[in-house]
């Protein structure tokens, strides 16, 4: 179920929860502003999250509330991870899910990082 972006910010969240290690993940990469791990239902060959570790429940939240090392840090962890993948000459797509009509479904903000196909169109065709 979609949230709502504007919602304050849940610490039951389930990337709170991973990121408190209570829930497990498969890391992929992990620094003092964000941490990445494996998608559990990948949409793509490789599909990987890159999530702030600061406590954000959106993009809107991220973009407003976080300070500047916050916002360098997430932005230059995401390439890290894309880079030390090996994606980007074959090329990658970020996607960030923003509230109801984003469809946004985990209320703490997450970079999408897909690759290992040709991705297609931008968005599905209805
Ligand atoms: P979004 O719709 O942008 O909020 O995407 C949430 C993503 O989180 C989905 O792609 C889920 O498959 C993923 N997800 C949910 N729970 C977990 C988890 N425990 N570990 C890894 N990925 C998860």
């Amino acid at each position: 179920m979609a949230i709502d972006a504007t919602q304050p910010y849940d610490d039951d969240n389930i990337f709170a929860k991973i990121l408190r290690g209570e829930i497990p993940n498969k890391t992929v990469y992990e620094n003092d502003y964000v941490l990445a791990f494996h998608d559990i239902n990948p949409q793509a060959p490789h599909h990987i999250l890159v999530i702030p570790k600061g406590k954000y429940v959106s993009w809107d939240d991220f973009s407003s509330a976080a300070s500047e090392a916050e916002i360098a840090g997430f932005v230059r962890g995401v390439g890290h991870v894309a880079r030390a993948a090996g994606m980007v000459e074959p090329g990658y797509r970020l996607l960030a899910n923003i509230g109801q009509d984003g469809h946004q479904e985990v209320p703490h903000l997450h970079v999408h990082i897909f690759a290992g196909k040709p991705l297609g169109p931008m968005l599905a065709r209805s």
